[in-house]
């Protein structure tokens, strides 16, 4: 395994590939596994794949460890109870919390949205209040928010998007006003790889005393985060993103908001006391935590914390802007090839639509060379309605990927929209 931080050089980048096993998988093999094309997994943005560290991880745990957390006596609970605590260290370090009850375990950045927006909404936001998201949100950062406003005569309002894909600030500062009880914004936009400006709009917002919940879905994967930094109330991400299992993810609180919120599920694990007059519940985080966690997912995320720590967040993020540069120039040189989201800011995510073609189309052509990218409005439909279109190819880069597989999308490419015009 790769242990020291040092720049991602191609030889560097070779032993981190032999981390993954997937990416010396081929793609339409015949059935004796004969021929076939080598994977080029460029839809990190969807799902990134997973180290072996990870997946050990995984196996250990039902071969050796498999028990219950926070219940039993015996030495396997104990055991895999203290891990599973461990791991709530591990993200929280990762995020640079103050306090590890400031970290809950969720199923995801989804679940711990929809968790934000029922639980801190039930207790602060009431008919006439505003909600405020931006344009470009995902779609998990919009319908959670539009659903509390219809039930409860709140009001949803849109930060704009420009052309380029950048927040109109100008507008947000205007936004935010008395009546704003949460803004809700990406960190990192998923379809157009724009980083928005989070610190400053998390003072804009705070100079107004409103909390701020950033979905840091697409952020985590790709570098450092530092909620105290950023002063962010909550901040969300999913671990599946972040070459860690799926089904469990983060939500991080600061502590003088998840201390006063109401349990939104609730069930075994999140009380001290129960009967049927009265339920007293548990201190943070378990009053969050209802039911039989991913135990092995939580373990499985902190191996994947670990080993992006032991890469070097800065080197990911360098790294990954080489690959963008590179790729951006490469693309930009197809026919009819039109970017869209050409932030200043951005992560390692090409999204592009080609005169005349059918992002599906292309899609599959990319496919059947063994590029895999994803199609589509990628969970932001009022974004594609903005900018006219029903869908992009979207080409998303973790620091396992390489220049010569941005060649091969290039060539693919080229050969894709011979064959569609
Ligand atoms: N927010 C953003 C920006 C995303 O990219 C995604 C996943 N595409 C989500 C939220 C939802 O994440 P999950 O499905 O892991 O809950």
């Amino acid at each position: 395994m790769q242990t020291v931080s040092k720049p991602i050089t191609p030889a560097v980048l070779e032993n981190i590939r032999k981390d993954f096993p997937i990416l010396s998988r081929k793609i339409h093999a015949g059935k004796n596994g004969s021929g076939g094309k080598d994977l080029v997994y460029l839809d990190n943005g969807a799902t990134s794949q997973k180290p072996q560290v990870v997946i050990d991880v995984l196996e250990h745990y039902y071969k050796f460890q498999n028990s219950n957390i926070h219940r039993g006596i015996h030495a396997l609970s104990q055991e895999i109870t203290t891990e599973y605590e461990l791991a709530r260290k591990t993200v929280q370090k990762h995020l640079n919390a103050a306090h590890d009850y400031e970290i809950i375990f969720t199923k995801g950045t989804t679940d711990s949205i929809c968790l934000v927006a029922n639980s801190f909404g039930k207790k602060y936001i009431k008919q006439g209040d505003e909600i405020l998201v931006t344009g470009m949100e995902h779609h998990s950062n919009i319908l959670p928010w539009q659903l509390f406003c219809e039930e409860h005569g709140a009001v949803l309002k849109v930060v704009p998007v420009n052309n380029q894909g950048e927040l109109d600030l100008e507008a947000c500062d205007r936004l935010l006003n008395k009546q704003t009880k949460i803004f809700a914004l990406t960190h990192v936009s998923n379809t157009l790889g724009t980083i928005n400006p989070v610190k400053e709009i998390i003072r804009m917002a705070h100079a107004k005393d409103i909390p701020v919940l950033l979905d840091g879905a697409q952020a985590v994967p790709h570098g450092k985060v530092d909620v105290q930094d950023l002063d962010a109330d909550f901040y969300c991400f999913s671990a599946h993103k972040t070459f860690g299992p799926t089904g469990v993810g983060i939500l991080y609180g600061k502590e003088k908001w998840l201390s006063v919120m109401p349990p939104y599920q609730v069930g075994g694990g999140t009380i001290k006391t129960v009967s049927f007059q009265k339920t007293i519940y548990a201190d943070l985080p378990l009053r969050f935590e209802a039911g039989t966690p991913h135990i092995e997912g939580g373990l499985g995320m902190a191996a994947a914390l670990d080993y992006i720590n032991k890469i070097g967040l800065d080197q990911i993020a360098a790294y990954e802007h080489d690959l963008l540069e590179y790729a951006t120039d490469k693309l930009s040189v197809i026919p009819g090839l039109r970017i869209i989201g050409t932030a200043k800011e951005k992560a390692a995510v090409l999204s592009f639509v080609v005169d005349g073609t059918h992002p599906m189309d292309i899609g599959t052509l990319l496919d059947q060379q063994g590029i895999a990218v994803r199609t589509g409005h990628h969970c932001t439909q009022p974004l594609m309605a903005q900018f006219g279109i029903p869908g992009t190819v979207r080409a998303s880069f973790a620091f396992y990927n390489t220049m010569e597989e941005v060649d091969k999308l290039e060539a693919a490419m080229h050969k894709a929209v011979k064959m569609l015009l």
